[in-house]
């Protein structure tokens, strides 16, 4: 249920209606929008409190229920797009955000020349994993803190920020001092405990969207990081599993325009994992960075030796001549990279 306060509703009216929610156990969440503050009811039983109680309180404008079943990422709790900053970088404004490197930290080497590159290019963000999720128990699982190490070197000397994955609510706290952004990957999009951890962890999350969920499940596991009171979120589409194997994923490309409706998250799109090869990035990367806040798309100077995720990794030379159709691109629909 949402209470929607009046303009320049007092403190005393909205610590009046607090009160009354947590007298029904519910709990409340505030947002405090530009005109108006907006307070949700939030709880197991919501459905049986009448909207009267609330309507009779002083300064409540107008009470209504959410009917989608996520709530505080819903549009009907912040009706203004939220805007991510992570220092001068803002996702979710005018920008395409880019966001790339490589999949896996290997070796300083690795990462110093893919930061470089980007940074040259357009990028905002370095991207990297230190802790890797594989399919297989055998398979390369990432250098771990050496790897947090070696992008914490990366951002010293170019200066970009860095988003890397965080596996374990173990984790939370020293890829914390390394990261600017906490990565959940799709694997790990319903993982509860973990979104309650990084939620609590102060820092931007970005939250892939894991692949067999649908946006609903997707957008109520980010109200398990809202819950935390962490404004700062972002959502990133990866592709989904269908019956299609010509590519890795399918890149649900719609699902930018709903979340647009339903939510005002800023939602960047991934074509690399969808794609799974390198063939395809540049057209599905064009396609999304028309109407996506940003894309996360991966780069490594030698793919063919790249320990994870080769075969969907640019090129240097596939990202130069991307990043120059996506600045020729930006620019004629009036944004920028
Ligand atoms: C990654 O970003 O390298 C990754 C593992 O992505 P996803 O969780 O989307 O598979
Ligand atoms: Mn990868």
């Amino acid at each position: 249920m949402i209470i929607e306060m009046q303009t320049a509703a007092s403190q005393d009216s909205i610590r009046r209606v607090i009160g009354k929610i947590r007298g029904l156990e519910c709990e409340a969440q505030i947002n405090a929008g530009q005109e108006k503050v907006v307070i949700a009811v939030l709880g197991r039983d919501t459905g049986s409190i009448a909207t009267e109680i609330f309507e009779a309180l002083p300064e409540v404008e107008r009470v209504f229920r959410i009917m989608q079943p996520h709530k505080l990422a819903s549009r009907d709790f912040q009706q203004d797009k939220t805007v991510v900053k992570i220092g001068d970088v803002e996702i979710g404004g005018q920008a395409v955000i880019i966001i790339a490197g490589p999949c896996a930290v290997e070796s300083e080497e690795q990462v110093l020349l893919t930061a470089r590159l980007v940074k040259k290019l357009g990028a905002k963000i370095l991207r990297g994993g230190a802790y890797k999720p594989s399919t297989s128990p055998f398979k390369f699982q990432g250098m771990g803190e050496d790897g947090l190490r070696i992008l914490a070197a990366a951002k010293e000397e170019t200066g970009l920020k860095i988003v890397t994955e965080v596996l374990s609510p173990r984790d939370v706290e020293l890829v914390s001092e390394c990261a600017d952004i906490l990565q959940i990957g799709a694997r790990n999009c319903q993982n509860y405990d973990l979104l309650e951890e990084v939620g609590q962890a102060g820092k931007p999350i970005l939250l892939k969207r894991g692949f067999g969920m649908s946006i609903t499940e997707w957008l109520q596991a980010a109200d398990y990081i809202l819950r935390r009171n962490n404004p700062n979120l972002i959502l990133c589409e990866r592709g989904i599993k269908t019956f299609e194997p010509s590519t890795r994923y399918t890149l649900d490309i719609s699902a930018v325009p709903v979340i647009k409706r339903f939510s005002h998250l800023p939602v960047i799109v991934d074509p690399s994992h969808a794609a799974g090869d390198r063939r395809y990035v540049p057209d599905m990367a064009r396609a999304a960075a028309v109407i996506a806040d940003g894309l996360l798309i991966e780069v490594h100077p030698n793919p063919m030796e790249a320990l994870k995720d080769g075969p969907q990794s640019l090129t240097f030379s596939g990202f130069t001549e991307l990043m120059a159709d996506l600045k020729r691109l930006t620019a004629a629909i009036g944004r920028e990279i």
